[in-house]
């Protein structure tokens, strides 16, 4: 183990999970797997602090095998709803036991600050619970009495199905949460599923499955293998016996995978990639709206799918608004998770690194103004400064690319039809925010928005009760809610002719 076991007090759970070598979990078992491993890098130091084993195909179908086995035979789909949900709820109990060691098991594989981490596993439990409590609601509907007549009459109805197994594949910036969205409503449903988590960060989701395994999810309903999305990842998307895939990461992914799921015609759901405005006008109240702007692109240091990336200010409020989102960001403490009073930690890779600081050198040659920020942090980790750019080009690489890091881009804007003319000015279509205490413009906006979330005088709010998801090439489909649920089920109607003899 690195320095960070030594220097901060981690849960000994977390440092055993993140070192035991562990990569495939098929049928109830975890194994090593049979091939390539993993490293598994810790952010803040760019140190190596364990391995996870690779699944090779062999495996992966071996994954697909026995979710396929488990979803035919019926061993998690046709137990009583009330059962389901009492597992569900106990596998949010045991997330909620091993609190602490989920979340420093997220800060040593993704970075992430442990008040952020902290904050995802309690989320993860909510929305396990909300759709715990879904299991009871799956029903279809009853069109008999619309049907029948004096001629002819029917028992006629509609019936909500699993959709059989269902791939989830998942990105690294909030591999527990992202992986839970996913989870939860699958499991609600009554699909049995593969998971593929993002290669740098495999560790949570092999903990979560254990604690499934642990709540009472019969084996084979959870798989889960690790590896490459090329191979493994595609390997799945491709595979015969997968019916669903629900992928979350970026857009050109995305495509790919559409375009492979399109072969035999999969069900897909995809959360792609944003680059969500944030439009502040002078009514705004300016204390409220400068620590919303600023954490609307800092948190997770931008490695945010709805990050407000793109920021649009009227001329009233914008020289205290964007001196305030600098001010706000040369005060955030950058550091490891794990130091007290880190908001901002490192981004997950060298990867990411040399892909962030690209972008800092294309602002900087542009033409667009460095506010604060534009540099690397050197000294061992994945750090970068928090950096504002202004007078940025509308078509400029910076203010066009997700850049998936703690990276915004402002501009100064009066008119209202102009500001959403530019906030719709992009090929994402995610997230949006608006400031403003005008409650006439607001909604206005907000029905103009192309945007599957909207904000205002908020940013980034994420509730079970709502869909997620995002218009344009940020996705299709949403998850969360009653459509999240949806989303894994086939309606089937039904049609009998009570009066046949
Ligand atoms: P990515 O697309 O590189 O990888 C995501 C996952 O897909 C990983 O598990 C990867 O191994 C796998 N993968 C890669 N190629 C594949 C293929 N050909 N077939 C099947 N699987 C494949 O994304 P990333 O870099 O891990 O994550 C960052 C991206 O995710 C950003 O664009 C971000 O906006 C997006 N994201 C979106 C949401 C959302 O809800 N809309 C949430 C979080 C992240």
């Amino acid at each position: 183990m690195n320095m960070a076991s030594e220097k901060y007090r981690i849960d000994p759970k977390a440092t055993e999970w993140v070192t035991r070598g562990h990569g495939v979990f098929v049928d109830g078992e975890l194994s090593h797997g049979n091939g390539e491993v993993l490293a598994v890098i810790d952010p803040a130091t760019g140190e190596q602090i364990g391995t996870v084993a690779a699944a090779s195909i062999a495996e992966t179908d071996r994954a697909v095998a026995a979710a396929r086995k488990a979803f035919d035979d019926g061993r998690w789909r046709l137990m009583d709803s009330d059962q389901r949900s009492q597992v569900m709820w106990r596998l949010a109990e045991l997330i909620a036991r091993d609190g602490e060691a989920l979340a420093a098991t997220e800060v040593l594989d993704n970075g992430m600050p442990l008040p952020f981490a902290q904050w995802e596993v309690d989320a993860m439990g909510k929305w396990l619970r909300h759709f715990a409590g879904m299991t009871r609601t799956i029903t279809g509907s009853n069109a008999s009495q619309a049907m029948s007549s004096e001629a002819a009459e029917f028992h006629a109805y509609s019936r909500k199905e699993p959709v059989g197994v269902a791939a989830l594949i998942v990105p690294w910036n909030a591999p527990a949460g992202n992986l839970t969205i996913k989870l939860a409503p699958a499991l609600a449903a009554g699909c049995s599923v593969v998971i593929k988590p993002a290669e740098d960060t495999s560790v949570s989701a092999l903990r979560i499955a254990e604690l499934a395994k642990e709540a009472g999810v019969p084996d084979g309903v959870i798989n889960i293998v690790t590896g490459r999305g090329h191979d493994i990842g595609a390997h799945l998307v491709w595979h015969p016996d997968v019916d669903k895939i629900s992928f979350t990461g970026s857009t050109d992914t995305g495509r790919r995978i559409a375009a492979s799921a399109g072969h035999d015609l999969k069900r897909i759901t995809l959360e792609l990639g944003g680059k969500s405005p944030v439009m502040v006008f002078d009514d705004c109240d300016v204390e409220t709206a400068i620590p919303q702007v600023a954490m609307a692109i800092f948190a997770n240091t931008g490695q945010v799918c709805f990050a407000g990336s793109r920021l649009f200010v009227q001329s009233g409020v914008y020289d205290r608004i964007i001196e305030g989102v600098a001010e706000f960001a040369k005060g955030l403490t950058v550091g490891s998770g794990f130091e007290e009073g880190v908001l901002l930690g490192p981004l997950i890779s060298s990867k990411q690194l040399d892909r962030v600081t690209e972008f800092l050198a294309s602002g900087k040659q542009c033409g667009a103004s460095v506010v604060t920020g534009g540099e690397a942090i050197s000294g061992g980790g994945y750090f970068v400064e928090p950096t504002v750019f202004a007078n940025v080009d509308a078509d400029a690489q910076i203010a066009r690319e997700e850049i998936f890091g703690p990276v915004l881009v402002a501009n100064r804007i009066d008119d209202e039809s102009e500001m959403l003319r530019l906030a719709n000015d992009t090929r994402y279509g995610l997230g949006a925010g608006i400031f403003t205490r005008d409650v006439g413009r607001l909604h206005r906006l907000a029905a103009r928005l192309q945007a599957g979330n909207v904000w205002a005088n908020c940013y980034g709010n994420v509730h079970p009760t709502l869909p997620f998801g995002g218009f344009k090439e940020s996705g299709i489909g949403r998850e969360m809610s009653n459509e999240g649920l949806d989303a894994f089920l086939e309606t089937k109607s039904v049609y009998v002719d009570v009066t046949a003899r």
